[in-house]
């Protein structure tokens, strides 16, 4: 069976399209009976950043709400949290002593909270090291993310072939899952959609809230009349994601001939992904506390049996007796 892992911080109270389409529709797609799927929710990761105890456990209980509404299912797929499988923290510190200080300086997250002028903790800095510790303990072999995080994935391989080279064969090598077309969805202001750049439309957002914010999307200052051209609109990038066929294409017709402006353009956006989510939506209510805590009871006891018999060989084969 192919391993497939991947998560997803609780750094915010929503998961956003952007997570959606980048990276949770391919777990939802991906649970077949030839893959065993394991999904958890970074929470020793989201710690980075998110300093409040109630903030990490709402979040947390939040996404996990959102990834069961999504269509995770917990008979095909192993649900749990990352902090419920302690031993990725010992065997990051193991990675920690291959892991040279120059790679990890050119990791993206650390390079653009530099960029930004940002304070970055340890943890920060060493975000790479932890996720390949999640990716490696389970010996996961495909790891569907969005296109931010293929960095990531591959030093998570570069960390394996380390560990292999100097203790013997014991990782399988991952490869990144990246879906092209959505690669990397757009916010609100054309940048990345992101939490942390607070450009994000959240899927399970209050609708007043999702109305205000795709009304707010970046455009230029064309007329009603004017032609429009698709591909440089966000709307368009948008709408292209949760969509009817039909709709796709009278918009990207109005636009290119012109009769169409960006007000009524974002309010059939807002329609669409109302539409689009609304199963999802309605689902949401339905999940109770009970039925979240009895999944990631179930999840956690799978994952850490798991992740207990790579470090016993981790252990062994390093030398600590
Ligand atoms: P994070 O929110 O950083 O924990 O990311 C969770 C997953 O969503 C990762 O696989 C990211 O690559 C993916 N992701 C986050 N933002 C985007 C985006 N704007 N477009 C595509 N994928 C994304």
């Amino acid at each position: 069976m192919k391993v497939i892992l991947s998560g997803i911080k609780p750094t915010a109270s929503s998961t956003h399209i952007g997570n959606y389409f980048g990276a949770i529709k391919q777990f939802v797609d991906l649970q077949k009976p030839e893959n065993e799927n394991l999904y958890f929710l970074a929470n020793y990761h989201a710690l980075t950043t998110v300093k409040s105890k109630k903030e990490l456990e709402d979040n947390t209980w939040a996404m996990l709400r959102e990834y069961i509404a999504y269509g995770l299912d917990p008979k095909e797929s192993t649900i749990f949290l990352q902090s419920d499988v302690p031993e990725v923290t010992e065997l990051a510190w193991i990675l920690n002593c291959l892991a040279p200080m120059g790679l990890l300086e050119r990791a993206h997250a650390y390079k653009d909270a530099m960029a930004k002028g940002k304070e970055a903790n340890v943890g920060l800095f060493d975000y790479p090291v932890l996720m390949a510790a999640d990716i490696l303990i389970y010996q996961s072999i495909h790891v569907p993310v969005g296109k931010d995080q293929k960095q990531h994935v591959e030093i998570a391989r570069d960390l394996a072939e380390k560990f292999n080279h100097h203790f013997g064969e014991t990782f399988v090598l991952p490869e990144p899952l990246i879906m092209k077309e959505t690669a990397t969805v757009p916010g609100i202001d054309g940048d990345k959609m992101s939490k942390s750049y607070n450009n994000f439309v959240g899927a399970f957002e209050d609708e007043k809230e999702m109305g205000k914010k795709i009304m707010s999307i970046k455009t230029d200052s064309l007329g009603v009349d004017e032609a429009k051209d698709p591909e440089q609109s966000i709307i368009v990038q948008l709408l292209r994601l949760v969509g009817k066929p039909d709709v796709i294409k009278t918009v990207e017709e109005k636009f290119r001939k012109g009769g169409m402006g960006y007000g009524d353009a974002k309010k059939i956006l807002l329609a669409e992904t109302l539409e689009y989510f609304a199963p999802m939506r309605n689902r949401y209510e339905t999940v109770s506390q009970k039925e979240l805590e009895s999944v990631v009871a179930d999840g956690a006891k799978k994952a850490r049996k798991i992740a207990q018999e790579t470090m016993h060989e981790v252990r062994r084969k390093v030398g600590l007796v």
